[in-house]
């Protein structure tokens, strides 16, 4: 079986050709992530029998664009197909203070959150390269956020290897602080993190703020209380004095009075963070947004308790590439199909 070469670091690359100056393995790997190369062919200053040998023991993962959707605000989502089995969705979004594409980090999602449209039909994890296609693919990206469909500390691995690749001189070369990594509350994952001491930035998906209230949309809260999951965030920071960004969407009726803005208030007391609140994107009639007056008197009352809060702005709800409207699964794609 061939090996995925997208995936793997340039020592990595030269342990395959000991026999090659190690050269060649940087000049592969800038090949792969700096320009973007399809195939082994197009490496020109590669000696051709190199090039046949790369393909006789590596693939390079395809980046098969099969949808794209461009929104009245100007965002575009993105369809691909990554092999015969597997789908991943990614948007790219514009901002005055420069683009972010936000990735997939897995085909599906199991982590079952209420209110999510990716919640269902989990096909497999993607590849750290297929990570990467996403971000290639979106070429003026200067920020990745890692909140597209997927838990990406549920493919710990790929999203730690995602991060050395993105990161690295030799290819995109993206710094550390232009990386988001959103998760639902992986708690021995965050500790996990926070021993590495990056300088990406940590996005945590709150969303309410007792256990029985957070269970009720979100699974993963019964395995974790919110109690040990501020803990696991208090370490973080100490780890690496760096601010935890909190993501709260709003549901009218059921997390949004102005009591809830000041139990948030108390929780996240000195906690190194700031809140991001953001009117939830109906996927399911049970959840609608809370309104911008309820929103705005939200955020003054968690203000009022010192806590940094900001009103995101949902882009590209209109081809369903708003948070949470993201469900790249082989469904997707018969309705696709269907359409066209
Ligand atoms: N699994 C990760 C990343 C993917 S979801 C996580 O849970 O953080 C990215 C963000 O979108 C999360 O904060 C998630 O809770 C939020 N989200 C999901 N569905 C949403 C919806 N319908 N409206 C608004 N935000 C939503």
């Amino acid at each position: 079986m061939k090996t995925d070469i997208l995936s793997l670091l340039p020592h990595e690359i030269a342990a395959f050709f000991p026999y090659e100056a190690s050269y060649r393995s940087v000049q592969i790997f800038e090949w792969l992530h700096k320009k973007n190369a399809p195939s082994f062919d197009a490496m020109q200053n590669l000696p051709k029998s190199l090039r046949h040998d790369l393909d006789d023991v590596f693939f390079i993962t395809p980046l098969d664009v099969i949808e794209s959707h461009i929104s009245s605000d100007e965002t575009i989502k993105f369809l691909t197909r990554l092999n015969n089995d597997a789908f991943a969705e990614s948007v790219l979004m514009r901002y005055k203070h420069g683009n972010s594409v936000c990735i997939s980090t897995q085909a599906g999602c199991k982590m079952g959150c209420k209110f999510c449209a990716s919640a269902s039909g989990f096909q497999r994890d993607l590849t750290p390269g297929e990570y990467c296609l996403q971000v290639y693919n979106a070429e003026s990206a200067k920020n990745v956020v890692l909140m597209g469909c997927g838990e990406p500390l549920d493919n710990f691995d790929a999203t730690l290897r995602f991060i050395e690749l993105i990161t690295h001189e030799k290819g995109k070369n993206l710094g550390a602080r232009h990386i988001t990594v959103s998760t639902c509350g992986l708690v021995p994952k965050i500790y996990a993190l926070a021993e590495l001491e990056l300088q990406i930035n940590l996005a945590i998906s709150l969303h309410a703020t007792t256990d029985e209230l957070r269970q009720k949309f979100m699974p993963i809260a019964k395995k974790y209380p919110l109690s040990e999951l501020i803990s696991a965030c208090r370490f973080y920071v100490e780890k690496t004095r760096r601010r935890i960004t909190f993501e709260y969407a709003l549901i009218a009726g059921q997390n949004d009075s102005p009591a809830h803005a000041r139990e948030l208030g108390k929780m996240l007391q000195g906690l190194l963070c700031h809140v991001n609140l953001i009117p939830i994107n109906p996927v399911q009639s049970d959840f609608s947004p809370t309104p911008p007056r309820e929103t705005k008197i939200f955020a003054a009352a968690l203000a009022e308790k010192n806590i940094p809060v900001t009103v995101r702005r949902s882009l590209g709800s209109d081809i369903n590439a708003a948070c949470g409207q993201l469900r790249a699964t082989a469904r997707t794609l018969d309705l696709y199909d269907n359409l066209s």
